[in-house]
């Protein structure tokens, strides 16, 4: 017999248990769709495509060279395979992307009216999203209870299975429509992507890797040190759980496998409940398919933005004249990645300060980030806008200046990514439109030529966006 496991965000062997299944049930034909097509508006960005095709070479070298890679609309695709190499049966890992849930449901008809079994099986959350539900039923709108009483008081997720120990690969037929991985076309003319590489450890392994150097090293402290960019406590695990590099279960497992007091328990605690930040993102997506699109409070819809273009690029270029903003768009520019605590500030400086509709920066972080994963950004995105579940209050408007003498006291963040200002005192550092002239001179900062001044006024701009805010109400 023949079984077809079609990879998506869940690019591993281990902990597989769709891909376990399929290989149980027959030969191995694994294969990966681009399916540009059916994502429509939601077709992934430049920063994942890089991702991807890396991902993919190395997954293929995994499957000693099995992987088999076809490129269009998967409903047309998949059950043409199936019926070719008579599959018994084709597999995968659940999706829940509002159009890759409506594209799978039709796949899956299409293959039962062909007689093909489907096999679809959770592997990309600790909990599916439908188990974690109010007592009435609905969805939870609020994080605290939906971790408190949902997830905690739930199932504990799954152990973590090993990987296949032996896979008989099937033959393909030759002329099935598949292509070389350069024939997928993932990479853009222009290399900009070269920069990011050294950052990552693309696959399975670099997700193992980077687990295991955040046990050791990030773990402990976590909880406070998670809040300052410069150190090194965050796990950085988000594009590798985004891709399916690692399943959360065997992240959450390998804190239950920790030594008693190896790590205090806030730590351990905090980290549980910001992977169920995650679960909670993939909540939202499932019951409110406009996550992306449609702010979760009604009342946004008529918001004022201001989408004032040559603010919207400066934010991009990270060339705003805020520090912190700059440093953090310029870690995205070249890493892929932006730490949590300075997403939340650009975010929140773009849309309070500049006035400039949320959803133009999640289309920005949509196109850069590595990690870049339809439920958190648009969960994420909504939450800054205070339009979101359970959101920040729109009137909290954060202070980037002293958000950064908060969380980058000595500036170290700052100066690794806006190498022009290194020189100034912390003092000025992180509002250098306030230094003195000679300070200014001593450190070789001339604004508006080698730095820029500030695209906004931070207080009279803050006003404008309550202003704009209250006239909603
Ligand atoms: P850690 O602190 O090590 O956390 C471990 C894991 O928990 C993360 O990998 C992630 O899967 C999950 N997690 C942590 N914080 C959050 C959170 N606030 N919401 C949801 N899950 C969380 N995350 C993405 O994965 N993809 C995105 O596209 C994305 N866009 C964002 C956009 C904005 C405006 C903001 C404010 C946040 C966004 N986040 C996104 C959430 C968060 O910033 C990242 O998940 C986190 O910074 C990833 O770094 P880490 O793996 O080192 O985090």
């Amino acid at each position: 017999d023949i079984a077809i496991h079609w990879f998506r965000q869940d690019l591993r062997l281990s902990d597989n248990p769709a891909l376990a299944k399929a290989v149980e049930k027959g030969d191995l034909i694994p294969v990966y769709i681009l399916d540009d097509e059916n994502a429509g508006a939601d077709a992934m960005g430049g920063a994942s495509r890089w991702w991807l095709h890396e991902a993919l070479r190395i997954l293929n070298d995994q499957l000693g060279g099995h992987l088999r890679l076809y490129k269009g609309d998967a409903k047309e695709i998949l059950p043409k395979l199936a019926a070719l190499h008579d599959a018994r049966v084709v597999s995968w890992t659940r999706c829940y992307e509002p159009w890759r849930v409506t594209r799978d449901k039709a796949i899956k008809e299409r293959l039962d009216a062909q007689g093909c079994e489907t096999i679809r099986l959770n592997g990309s959350l600790l909990w599916e999203p439908w188990a974690i539900k109010k007592q009435d039923g609905t969805p939870y709108k609020v994080f605290t209870p939906f971790f408190r009483k949902g997830c905690l008081q739930a199932p504990p997720p799954a152990v973590p299975m090993d990987a296949p120990e032996d896979i008989h690969f099937a033959d393909p037929k030759k002329e099935d429509g598949a292509v070389a991985l350069d024939g997928l076309s993932l990479l853009p003319e222009i290399e900009w992507y070269k920069q990011m590489a050294p950052h990552w450890e693309i696959g399975e392994a670099g997700a193992q890797a980077a687990l295991e150097r955040f046990l050791d090293e990030g773990l402990n402290g976590y909880k406070s040190g998670r809040d300052i960019p410069s150190l090194p406590h965050v796990s950085r695990l988000s594009p590798y759980l985004h891709w399916g590099h690692i399943s959360p279960n065997q992240i959450w497992h390998a804190l239950d496998c920790l030594e008693d007091d190896a790590v205090p328990d806030r730590d351990v605690d905090h980290f549980r409940s910001e992977l169920a930040w995650r679960e909670f993102s993939y909540s939202l997506l499932y019951y409110n398919q406009e996550l992306t699109s449609v702010p979760l409070q009604p009342k946004f819809a008529g918001f004022e933005w201001q989408n004032d273009p040559a603010k919207l690029s400066a934010w991009q270029k990270g060339m705003t004249g805020i520090p912190i903003v700059d440093a953090g768009m310029r870690e995205l520019w070249q890493t892929g990645y932006m730490h949590n605590r300075v997403r939340m500030i650009v975010a929140s400086f773009l849309i309070k300060n500049m006035r400039t509709d949320w959803r133009k920066g999640e289309a920005w972080f949509w196109d850069t980030l590595v990690d870049a994963d339809l439920a958190n950004n648009a969960a994420s995105w909504q939450w800054v806008a205070g339009c979101g579940a359970d959101a920040a209050p729109y009137f909290r408007i954060f202070n980037p200046v002293l958000q950064a003498e908060k969380f980058d006291a000595d500036g170290d963040y700052i100066r690794l990514y806006v190498p022009e200002l290194v020189k100034l005192p912390n003092k000025y550092l992180f509002k250098p439109w306030t230094t003195p002239k000679d300070i200014m001179a001593e450190a070789g900062v001339r604004l508006g030529e080698t730095y820029p001044m500030p695209v906004v006024d931070l207080k009279a701009s803050r006003e404008a966006a309550l202003d704009a805010y209250k006239a909603l109400s």
